[in-house]
């Protein structure tokens, strides 16, 4: 679904969109969902099975997020990497989630710390990606993050993500943005950004963040960073994905043949590195910034987005190497700001 920027945006976007001609272009990697042992499909969709009728897992084992790492540090893959802290509104990663173990909590929070913050930057993506969260007396509205954000306001916005900045400071997890679970905020996009650029900076001191609100594909002109909020010297960095999730639909499918995978990857690179989205965003001047989901790597257990991700990201690194070069969120939020101020 297609909502326009509102008018400030789009003039924020017309001056400050980064211009000009890299040496190496940068190319990223946004992951959405991931949260410690709650599997976020599990509920994500309002049914609980594959198209293949197979349940969802209720749980991601830590041992992912393991298989996870070796594949980014061995690539060199760079990006940014979600955390919902509340997930689904069962617990959250600082008082426990009822029926998990916290020392899975604890490991998985390890393991994004010392591994996964070296190549990414963390940010929240709100509290529970399911029903909204009742601030006030800690009960589920019934209906979802997007749905309840499309009629809030900059005061009611501003503590919402404070709190999931909140939770995850306590658990010193530094946070450098944030992820709109779904398009959450975009109907009221002004006092989103105002709201989300005083969350940080109370929470975190932070003047300048990144958010990820829109995928801006086929949309030469808008497909690099810019700065979408500017007010008493705070920014907000908008970095918007330009490819699909060519991943997601390894969760349909128990497929997980050497074949099957290289055909995923060829969504976005052929072997050959000729063809395939990412091909055509550079060609049409814009940063490659891939989508994908925990979901969709995790492939219900099987593991087959991951692979073809690994697949992915040797193609890149084999045949985009001089020409492109992996950045986090973070440091793509500071070049943006850099070359703003010229
Ligand atoms: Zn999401």
């Amino acid at each position: 679904m297609w909502k326009e920027m509102s008018e400030k945006t789009k003039k924020c976007m017309e001056d400050t969109i980064i211009k000009g001609d890299f040496d190496k272009i940068p190319i990223a990697l946004a992951i959405d969902d991931p949260a410690p042992v709650v599997h976020v499909m599990y509920e994500h969709a309002y049914k609980n099975k594959t198209k293949d009728g197979r349940l969802y897992t209720e749980v991601v084992p830590n041992e992912f997020l393991q298989e996870f790492c070796k594949v980014i540090e061995a690539q060199g893959i760079k990006g940014k990497f979600s955390i919902v802290p509340m997930p689904l509104g069962k617990g959250d990663i600082v008082n426990g989630i009822p029926g998990v173990d916290y020392a899975q909590i604890e490991e998985w929070l390890e393991m994004c710390r010392e591994r996964v913050g070296k190549q990414f930057s963390f940010g929240p993506e709100m509290l529970t990606h399911g029903r909204a969260y009742n601030l006030e007396d800690g009960t589920l509205y019934d209906m979802i993050e997007r749905d309840w954000a499309s009629t809030q306001c900059y005061d009611t916005l501003r503590p919402y993500v404070a709190k999931a900045l909140e939770l995850l400071k306590e658990k010193n997890i530094d946070v450098t943005g944030v992820t709109s679970p779904w398009d959450f905020g975009i109907e009221v996009e002004d006092e989103y950004l105002a709201a989300l650029s005083q969350a940080m900076y109370d929470v975190f001191e932070k003047k300048d963040c990144w958010v990820f609100l829109r995928e801006l594909r086929h949309t030469p002109g808008c497909n690099r960073p810019f700065v979408a909020y500017r007010e008493e010297g705070r920014n907000v960095v908008m970095v918007p994905t330009t490819t699909r999730d060519h991943f997601w639909w390894t969760m349909d499918t128990t497929d997980t043949s050497k074949e099957y995978i290289s055909s995923v990857a060829d969504g976005l690179i052929t072997a050959d590195g000729k063809e395939g989205e990412l091909i055509d965003v550079i060609n049409g001047g814009g940063f490659p910034v891939i989508i994908t989901h925990w979901q969709s790597l995790f492939s219900n257990g099987l593991g087959t987005g991951l692979a073809a991700l690994e697949e992915v990201a040797k193609r890149v690194n084999k045949h985009l190497g001089d020409r492109v070069q992996w950045m986090s969120h973070d440091e793509l939020m500071k070049l943006t700001i850099e070359r703003m101020q010229g």
